[in-house]
């Protein structure tokens, strides 16, 4: 049988287990997922139906992955079968073909956060609320905490509201989701929830699951939230097999309501489990799986695991040590480039891992220089991101106000009571009149059909925009951008709705602003349409999507259960990686290392870490401090590959820099020679270097330098005695 191949003994046994519910606890690369997929294999070419098998992952990656190796050993007729994919997807597929018990029809639309969020404010817009002030998708938000807590919106209403905020959105929660009902939709959280519902409330249609998935197997269970559980608790009968696979040591969803408890809870829930340990690791070199193992040790109340690789020694994991984030990504490019021209790989052996998304610009940056294919795997590039696309879009109607695109893009971003009704009725009104909506807007009094009130909010917003088309001649790019920024609001907006997904946005718009900061440094007197034209330049050529050899780009989160020969982990710093190490709790450091124990145990042949001296954030230069991962790692594991920066002091970062940072010498005068971030300096025994950075002021003034001999050095300006070159 295929199925019983290349399997060692301890993986051979859970292959064949059936007599009852089983637990796979095993470390990173032992073969759990392995197993699922032989696991199905064996069953089917044992006879079993395949449509009685119910297999869920998490991601679409994992779950075609999985599919393409089982299909390989018993044919695709069979495989097709299966049901087999995400959570999401499975319970979708289910809801679809019981949405009459709903009440639905099976055509029901799924909507996405941003569908979502624009329903809350068409909710708002109609119930004519507000609450405190807050922004449609922090409410959205709550709404969808709610949902993921299983708290309806009666019982919300009924139970918990209490205060007239909590009031208020008693009454948005109603609507809303008596809007979706109506437009036959649901939203993500739906897609979990209605399912418990419907099995609750309709026993002959849980017969029919719990009768068709005679066999259950889940694949990261350690990542399961409370919905998913009580899912699987449901389809699950005393007849029924379960086999759950998952290692606790990488539970790096916590923040997204998983519950590792689950996992320990579950020899409680289904007596008579049987736990496998797999501890053989067929994936990483001895050096990456004791590296790894020396992190993760220092995280207390671990389910005890051993896991040992008959692989070779392998190499040194490296360190590279970067001036900022340029020079951070410029570094990593070149090692890419030394990697595949001496070790043989090429460009798909190697994946690019970042902690957060908003890292991915300068990569991204730094690759296209290069001129090395890239992917950002389970993401959207930088300059394709909304928030990133609805500034541009600001900035695009500042330059060319005949850009009807952009201006649709932002007429109602942030909300601004501007709804698609008034807007096509501005635009039909544009048509017959031959104006550019732009004009319109002038003339919304005349657009007689659009409400007295919107009206009022058109007039609003032409005057911000005339405001800022008239300011770009005045104020610098970046002067000009963060005026925007904080007139628009949005970083406050993103602050308070306090999502995963708007810290997110947060966090690339203040990259966005670090990006023109950098951009107008390196070119002076850069306008609008400067920065317009290189974003489109790096935003707008897909031709890398033809290759198939490329670098992968993704976050740690994404890379779960995959594996690369060679892994960069790029950022690792206090306050990246850990993110906001100070304001949290032990438990989130806890996971911050589970997350840092998935990143290097991706690797197969070569882990090399990388972290920055400095790093623009928020727009301005912040010092970094290396990441307290790096420094737990065992000393005998690890190697510098650029002690004291020398290294990296090649003749091409040289004139790297000289490009980013041109500085125009002609019509230097004496005021404009004091010190500045970006002069080129020479110091009596550091030599000639760049400033980064230029911190408080008088006789504490600090500067940051990155010479090109000895790295990035921190001085007192007092004492430092440069001279500007
Ligand atoms: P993770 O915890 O990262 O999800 P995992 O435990 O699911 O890892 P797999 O991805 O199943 O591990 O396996 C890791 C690698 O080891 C894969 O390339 C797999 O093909 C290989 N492998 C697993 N078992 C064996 C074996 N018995 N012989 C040869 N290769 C194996
Ligand atoms: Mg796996």
């Amino acid at each position: 049988m295929k199925s019983l191949k290349n399997l060692n003994e301890a993986q051979l046994e859970a292959v064949q287990y059936n007599a009852g519910p089983h637990l796979i606890v095993a470390g990173a690369g032992s073969g759990k997922t392995k197993v699922l997929t032989h696991k199905i294999a064996y069953l089917i070419e044992d006879g079993f139906e395949p449509s009685n098998i119910l297999s869920l992952t998490f991601t679409n990656k994992a779950a075609n992955e999985m599919k393409e190796r089982i299909t390989a050993m018993i044919g695709v007729t069979k495989a097709k079968k299966l049901w087999m994919g995400t959570f999401h997807s499975i319970l979708a597929r289910i809801l679809r073909t019981e949405a009459e018990s709903l009440n639905y029809k099976k055509n029901f639309s799924i909507y996405d956060r941003d569908d979502s969020v624009s329903l809350v404010s068409n909710v708002l817009l109609a119930l004519n609320l507000s609450i405190d002030n807050k922004s449609a998708s922090a409410i959205q938000h709550q709404i969808s905490s709610l949902k993921n807590k299983m708290i309806l919106p009666d019982e919300y209403a009924k139970h918990h509201a209490q205060t007239l905020p909590e009031k208020k959105l008693a009454q948005v929660y109603i609507e809303y989701n008596k809007r979706l009902f109506e437009n036959n939709s649901m939203d993500f959280d739906d897609l979990l929830l209605k399912p418990i519902q419907l099995f609750n409330n309709h026993q002959r249609i849980l017969a029919k699951y719990k009768k068709e998935f005679k066999y259950v197997l889940v694949d990261e269970f350690q990542d399961t939230n409370k919905a998913q559980y009580e899912i699987i608790k449901l389809l699950v009968t005393g007849r029924t097999k379960l086999c759950v696979v998952g290692d606790d040591a990488q539970s790096i969803y916590g923040w997204r309501g998983a519950e590792l408890e689950n996992m320990l809870n579950f020899e409680k829930d289904f007596p008579k489990t049987k736990v496998f340990r797999l501890e053989q690791n067929y994936r990483s070199t001895k050096r990456i799986l004791k590296a790894a193992g020396s992190v993760i040790k220092n995280n207390p109340d671990q389910i005890a695991k051993t896991l040992w690789t008959d692989n070779e020694e392998g190499e040194l994991l490296s360190i590279i040590r970067c001036s900022d984030e340029k020079d951070e990504a410029f570094q990593i490019s070149k090692q890419i480039k030394k990697e595949i021209t001496t070790q043989k790989i090429s460009l798909k052996d190697i994946a690019v891992l970042y902690r957060i998304n908003s890292q991915s610009r300068a990569l991204e940056e730094a690759l296209r220089r290069e001129k090395l294919p890239y992917k950002i795997v389970g993401g959207i590039e930088f300059y394709k991101r909304k928030e990133i696309k609805d500034l541009v879009g600001y900035l695009r109607v500042l330059a060319n106000q005949s850009d009807e695109e952009s201006l649709l893009r932002i007429m109602n971003f942030p909300q601004r009571g501007i709804g698609n009704t008034s807007i096509s009725k501005m635009i039909a009104f544009a048509r017959k009149l031959d104006l550019t909506l732009f004009t319109t807007m002038s003339r919304i009094f005349e657009v007689i059909e659009v409400k007295e009130r919107i009206q009022k909010n058109v007039k609003q917003f032409k005057i911000l925009l005339d405001k800022y088309i008239d300011l770009k001649n005045q104020l610098s790019l970046t002067e000009l951008t963060s005026a925007l920024v904080d007139e628009l609001g949005i970083l406050k907006m993103y602050k308070e709705e306090n999502s995963v997904e708007s810290r997110q946005r947060y966090d690339n718009v203040q990259e966005l602003l670090s990006g023109i900061a950098e951009f107008s440094k390196a070119n002076k007197g850069a306008t609008i349409d400067d920065f317009l034209s290189e974003v489109s330049l790096i935003a707008g050529v897909d031709s890398y999507e033809e290759e198939d050899n490329y670098v992968t780009l993704m976050t740690i989160h994404s890379s779960k259960g995959l594996e690369f020969p060679f892994v960069f982990i790029s950022g690792c710093e206090e306050d990246i990686f850990p993110l906001n190490q100070k304001f949290d709790s032990d438990s989130k450091i806890e996971e911050e290392r589970r997350l840092f124990y998935v990143a290097v145990t991706r690797a197969e042949r070569k882990v090399i870490l990388s972290y920055a001296r400095s790093r623009y954030r928020f727009g301005e230069v912040a010092y970094q401090d290396v990441s307290r991962f790096i420094g737990e790692l065992d000393s005998e594991t690890i190697k510098e590959l650029n002690p004291g920066g020398r290294k990296s002091s090649s003749r091409r970062r040289r004139a790297y820099y000289d490009e980013l940072y041109q500085e125009d010498f002609d019509d230097f005068n004496q005021e404009r020679r004091s010190l500045r971030v970006g002069s080129r300096v020479s110091h009596e025994k550091f030599g000639e270097g760049k400033i980064l950075a230029i911190n408080g002021v008088g006789d504490g003034q600090k500067i940051s330098i990155a010479f090109e001999e000895l790295g990035t050095k921190h001085l007192l300006t007092k004492f430092a005695k440069l001279t500007i070159i």
